[in-house]
């Protein structure tokens, strides 16, 4: 009927009933509610939602390490930061901690090495002075005494024949305050005080292995 109106339940506005269209998806037959005008704005709005959404990249970060971008795919979590990611991308920390064990695993042979050098050096008697010097210096074998005994040489002893026993006092009464000196510091200070008074008793001529030899 020409002029009969009908109201969109969209906008709510009274419209000429030609003015509203069935959607493509709208069975025949069954009651248009809304406006051509509403329509198309709604066909509009869902483009428009669906660019935005293509728009939108996928999430990426960049990676601290290699400064590549990459998908958050790419790295592993990390519960504590911002946004739950570490900084450095898989490959950078799959790569970094293979190099440290390889840096580890040089560290190791190395110091093994040295070791083993000493040892021998000690049994044969043909330790150079600076090498026992170092040897003592180092922390490690320093608190691993039996480092320096091979072949029933202890290296104080080698040391007494290579430098002769004054240096040798000399050495351990030096020795001795270092030892009190860093006992603060080295987180182990009983250890370090015992020491000290080792070295002490050494410096004055009274060798303490005398007593634990008994
Ligand atoms: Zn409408
Ligand atoms: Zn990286």
């Amino acid at each position: 009927m020409l002029g009969t109106t009908k109201r969109c339940m969209e906008c709510n506005r009274f419209r000429p009933v030609e003015e509203f269209m069935r959607r493509w998806d709208q069975p025949e037959g069954e009651e248009v509610t809304v406006c051509i005008i509403c329509n198309v704005a709604k066909d509009i709005a869902a483009d428009r939602a669906k660019e935005r959404l293509s728009a939108q990249e996928p999430a990426k970060k960049a990676c601290t390490k290699c400064k590549e971008t990459k998908a958050l795919t790419e790295f592993n979590r990390r519960a504590k930061a911002d946004d739950g990611l570490q900084t450095w991308c898989r490959a950078c920390t799959t790569e970094a901690s293979r190099d440290y064990v390889k840096r580890r695993k040089a560290k190791e042979n190395r110091s093994l090495g040295q070791k083993k050098r000493w040892e021998r050096e000690c049994a044969e008697g043909t330790v150079s002075g600076e090498a026992f010097l170092k040897a003592l210096d180092t922390p490690d074998p320093v608190n691993s005494p039996d480092h320096y005994r091979t072949g029933g040489i202890e290296c104080i002893d080698a040391m007494v024949q290579v430098f002769g026993d004054e240096a040798v006092r000399t050495y351990a009464r030096i020795n001795a305050f270092k030892y009190i000196w860093r006992h603060q510091y080295k987180g182990k200070p009983e250890e370090d005080l015992a020491k000290a008074a080792w070295y002490t008793r050494f410096a004055n001529g009274d060798d303490p292995r005398k007593e634990v030899a008994k």
